[in-house]
């Protein structure tokens, strides 16, 4: 007895020992990194063992949860003396920026710089993660000198894992494939991961494209630390495909015009303390290459346009697991990865410290110049609506990035009209927002709003323009006149209705189809209305949601008021079903809207993004049920179950099964409603619905000279391939607003365009988005894509028996920040067909 009591408290005390001394991740891990994927919950433990075992040099604190409950942490790093002040050294970094609000002078003398690492954001780009334990290790192992040089005027912030859940997703799904040996040959299974991959977050949202929109979670609760630290230097950790080399700063062009020549060239020598490492050791890399600065809503370019040297760092490696095969014969291991990670962080530490004075002076100098509006051609941006809750959108965008706002006393000035594209007096609808570019935000305010995007060099990896009234649908003007800008006014307060007999509810924004959403799920009878009508001298649109006392439930009425409150719309009362002009309420343009039962496909055969921020919009922002189904499986599925189908973005084969094909004619004939969005309406269109996607004519103009354009030179082949390119530029649809599809909105809709498709005009359906004639409105089309993008069909719906299929050809939930098309998706899901 005596014997087990003395082996049970050694225990203890080894236990003890080890959560107080300090341990290598090896140590800690009980394997060498790079030998195994190490899941989060480890990582996240070992951060939490270094600062307990160096709490003089180390804090760790968690930010947040993801979607799936895993924790969100960062680690600071931080020479003694600087640990204990660590706030004192945040709150000067932001008097620097000129961002405190208590107008104290910052102090500038021996300030230290600032280094954010953020690792794998990409959950399928893991070896980034496994990277961070050894930095982290490096920079309080006692043994390294080195490091802690650095850290006498650098303070380390590490986040060893922006995506967890898409991390745990890639590392379960490994280690459920691969046997007790890595298998290296490229095709083994090992190295082809299962839908809908570890890349993105829980809702398969790209989390490297949701800096500046914040739509998810994990974003929201990274950017309120970062925006409370504003690091001078930011690397944002990646891998692409193993047959690429390592990849760092300086980028590729196009850069966006408000990068300072600072920005440039510190990125530069950073890329130049990297090279003599990988020199040293004979690795190969590239800069200035694919990873350009312009979208701005990357880990690079966000750091940037918000004062720091952002840059992206890129190791080949996706698919990989432990080792593959690469095409030169060489085997790429993850530890191979790892060392190069780490080689970059610790490389990137080393130049920032060396020259941390001058990034702190020029951090300074960067928000200075900002403040003072130096070279913006626009002052102010106003933007107006006679829906508060369309510039409540707005408003909240700008809140969780940081960015002042209020409103201008200011009447009588002229701006450029983002919907005319004219210069002209300002008119002033009901509510109104403005932006002023003297704030230490003010490039980024640049960024957001400009109306034509500038680009240096066509080349781009992403979208080229995002403006945020044409994302929004809210009117607004560039004002190149500095305005004053007073405090915003608070939101309308939502007065109860008593009601006799109903309620009227206007539908204007999003938040009324929320609100529809709402009611349906409570069970609450809702009709809503297809004509115009004035009731009480109030004049009403088409769309108005009218809930009527007769056969509803027993608390229809405090339902009803609770949803206006929650979703800021003011309902009115009703007390009769006469109506002065239009409809009366028992008429037959006064349509009951059934709750619906929706499904989507999901899947191989479906984009994972796109079914992504479907299932996104119904979870989080509806909160309206939606079943998602396995393509592979559709054939078992009693289809008649739902009165919505939903076909996002895809590459199908599975629907092309005769019997498929059959089910689909029989769902929509019986009265179902599919959404086909994007190339899922391409499928569709295949299969006589009654629609067909336009034939790409040819440019006839040039027909009778010789072609000289098929004479190519090889050397310029990526620039020739521009002509034919549209990597995402904004057009102005002409839209039928009379049909349900385009309830609330004006007779137009700007879009995002990023293919060439548009279908045929439907001479049996309803062509409610439109494309005429020179519609183009910002942002690259290549000169053989802007001819072919005229006179065709966007949005429209075709009635099949009974049923309807309607076409949505470009992303309305586009990265859920292009949040006017939310609405359209919404009269899809809940108006049309009703
Ligand atoms: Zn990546």
């Amino acid at each position: 007895m005596k014997k087990f009591l003395l082996v049970f408290l050694l225990l203890i005390n080894t236990l003890i020992l080890s959560a107080q001394t300090l341990q290598s991740p090896e140590q800690f891990l009980g394997y060498k990194i790079g030998t195994r994927f190490t899941p989060d919950y480890k990582i996240v433990n070992y951060f939490n063992a270094v600062a307990q075992a160096k709490p003089s040099m180390v804090k760790v604190e968690k930010y947040g949860e993801t979607y799936e409950g895993r924790d969100l942490i960062l680690a600071y790093i931080a020479s003694p003396e600087n640990i204990q002040r660590l706030d004192a050294i945040r709150l000067n970094n932001l008097r620097l920026a000129g961002i405190t609000k208590d107008k104290m002078a910052p102090v500038i003398d021996g300030v230290p710089a600032i280094v954010w690492l953020s690792y794998n954001v990409h959950g399928n780009e893991p070896s980034s993660s496994e990277a961070a334990m050894m930095v982290l290790y490096a920079l309080v192992d006692p043994n390294n000198t080195q490091t802690k040089d650095w850290l006498k005027n650098t303070v380390v912030i590490i986040d060893p894992c922006i995506n967890p859940d898409g991390h745990d997703r890639y590392v379960n799904w490994y280690n459920t494939s691969a046997g007790a040996i890595a298998n290296a040959y490229p095709d083994a299974r090992e190295h082809d991961e299962a839908w809908p991959y570890g890349r993105t977050n829980h809702y398969n949202f790209d989390l490297n494209r949701d800096w500046a929109w914040q739509t998810q979670k994990e974003s929201q609760e990274r950017m309120k630390k970062y925006n409370e630290w504003l690091p001078q230097i930011h690397v944002d950790y990646h891998e692409q495909g193993y047959n690429d080399l390592y990849y760092f700063a300086p980028a590729a062009e196009p850069y966006h015009q408000v990068i300072t020549q600072w920005q440039r060239d510190f990125q530069t020598q950073i890329g130049k303390n990297n090279a003599k490492y990988f020199d040293a050791n004979g690795w190969l890399y590239f800069t200035r290459e694919i990873y350009d600065l312009l979208y701005p809503s990357y880990g690079d370019t966000y750091p940037t346009y918000n004062g720091a040297i952002g840059m992206t760092y890129e190791q080949g490696g996706i698919g990989a697991g432990l080792a593959v095969k690469t095409k030169d014969g060489d085997t790429l291991t993850l530890t191979q990865r790892v060392t190069h990670h780490y080689t970059t962080s610790l490389a990137t530490l080393e130049i920032t410290s060396n020259n941390a004075t001058k990034v702190v002076a020029e951090f300074k100098k960067y928000f200075d110049d900002t403040r003072n509006a130096t070279g913006l051609e626009y002052k102010t941006y106003v933007l107006t609506s006679n829906d508060e809750n369309k510039l409540q959108a707005v408003a909240d965008l700008l809140q969780k990035n940081n960015i002042e706002f209020g409103t201008t006393p200011a009447t009588n000035f002229k701006g450029y009209n983002y919907f005319t594209g004219k210069e002209e007096n300002y008119q002033s609808e009901k509510y109104q927002l403005a932006v002023s570019a003297y704030q230490p935000k003010g490039r980024f305010v640049k960024v957001l709003f400009e109306p034509k995007s500038f680009l240096s060099d066509s080349a781009t990896y992403d979208i080229t323009a995002w403006a945020i009234p044409y994302s929004y649908g809210v009117k607004a003007y560039a004002v190149k006149d500095k305005l004053d800008v007073d405090p915003y006014k608070s939101a309308d307060t939502i007065k109860n209705v008593e009601a006799n007999y109903g309620m009227l509810i206007p539908y204007a924004s999003l938040n009324a189809a929320k609100l529809l959403g709402y009611l349906l799920q409570h069970h609450v009878k809702v009709r809503y209305s297809e004509k115009p009508f004035t009731y009480k001298e109030k004049n009403y649109g088409r769309g108005t949601l009218i809930i009527l006392k007769g056969n509803n439930v027993n608390d229809w009425q405090q339902i009803t008021n609770d949803a206006c409150k929650q979703f800021n719309i003011q309902a009115d009362e009703v007390e009769s079903g006469l109506v002065e002009k239009g409809a009366d309420f028992g008429s037959e343009y006064i349509h009951f809207v059934k709750a619906p039962k929706v499904a989507m496909l999901t899947g191989d055969e479906v984009v994972a993004e796109s079914a992504g921020e479907v299932w996104n919009f119904f979870d989080q922002t509806l909160h309206y049920p939606i079943t998602q189904l396995n393509t592979d499986e559709i054939g078992d599925v009693k289809l008649n179950d739902f009165d919505v189908l939903i076909i996002p973005n895809g590459t199908y084969a599975k629907l092309d099964e005769k019997p498929i094909e059959d089910m689909l004619h029989s769902f929509v004939k019986n009265g179902g409603r599919i959404i086909a969005l994007e190339n899922g309406a391409e499928e569709i269109a295949t299969m006589d619905f009654g629609f067909k996607l336009k034939e790409k004519g040819n440019d006839t103009t040039t027909k009778a000279k010789p072609d000289y354009s098929s004479l190519k030179k090889y050397g310029e082949r990526q620039r020739d391939a521009l002509p034919n390119s549209i990597p995402g530029a904004i057009y102005k649809i002409e839209l039928d607003s009379s049909h349900p599809l385009a309830y609330g909105y004006p007779d137009f809709y700007y879009t995002l365009k990023q293919d060439n498709k548009l279908y045929e005009f439907l001479k049996g359906g309803w062509n409610v988005g439109v494309i005429k004639q020179s519609n183009y409105v910002s942002g690259f089309v290549g000169s053989k894509v802007k001819p072919q993008l005229k006179d065709g069909l966007l949005f429209g719906v075709q009635q099949y028996g009974k049923g309807n299929v309607i076409i949505l050809a470009d992303d309305v939930l586009f990265r859920m920040f292009w949040e006017n098309g939310k609405l359209l998706f919404s009269n899809a899901v809940f108006l049309v067909g009703q």
